[in-house]
């Protein structure tokens, strides 16, 4: 299974990905993990990206895509993958389908994970990790005995560099602008696939397993 996630920052992506991840056994490949981890490691690439994605702005198709073709030449990634904020423009969707050409095996399909403004806004800027179990939660939507399991055991609940309103303003902007375009080029293709990605994790997982059947 070859997918493609799309959806606005917020749309619940990596952790639909996780998800899909461990039940089909295929990796998730995230561009923005693997960027952030490229800026704390200190790479060449992390030490370019670093001011990038704290201004919530795209790092360039040629960087984002040297990444996605190392990753995607990996032996676990033969059997499968679920790509995870990549592509973002029309071009890296051109190149995917290049590389993808070139290694025999086309994309299944694009999910578009659906999801009002005002609620993206509240994902974005309510989400935290706790910093002891790497659990991914949230100060609007996770119940408050979730919330002191990570800080009752000594965690704190840390927010993501870029999860500051002024930047989520600026990736919405940016999703609209650079992103979106995506919708159409999928569709024109007959692989896009829409999913009201609204409710809760496990509601939107099941929408999204009927929707790769
Ligand atoms: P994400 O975790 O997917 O929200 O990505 C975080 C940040 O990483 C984005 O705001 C961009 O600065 C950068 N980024 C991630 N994926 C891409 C991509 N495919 N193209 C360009 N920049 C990206």
């Amino acid at each position: 299974m070859r997918i493609v996630l799309l959806g606005a920052p917020g749309s619940g992506k990596g952790t639909q990905a996780k998800k899909l991840m461990a039940d089909k056994n295929i990796p998730q490949v995230s561009t923005g993990d693997m960027l952030r981890e490229a800026v704390a490691t200190g790479t060449r690439f992390g030490l370019k990206a670093k001011s990038i994605m704290e201004a919530g702005n795209l790092v360039p198709d040629d960087i984002v895509l040297g990444i996605i073709s190392e990753r995607l030449s990996q032996p676990d990634a033969q059997d499968g993958f679920i790509l995870d904020g990549f592509p973002r423009t029309t071009q890296q969707a051109l190149d995917l389908e290049e590389l993808l050409d070139q290694m025999g095996t086309p994309l299944d399909t694009a999910v578009l994970l659906d999801v009002d403004f005002d609620i993206l806004m509240k994902r974005l800027t309510g989400r935290r990790t706790c910093s002891l179990t790497g659990r991914l939660l949230n100060v609007y939507f996770s119940s408050q005995d979730e919330l002191d399991e990570c800080t009752d055991a000594g965690g704190e609940l840390v927010q993501r560099e870029d999860d500051n309103e002024e930047t989520i303003g600026n990736r919405l902007a940016v999703y609209r602008e650079r992103t979106e375009p995506l919708i159409a080029f999928y569709k024109e293709r007959e692989k896009l696939t829409t999913i009201d990605a609204e409710g809760g994790i496990d509601v939107v997982y099941e929408r999204l397993l009927e929707s790769l059947e």
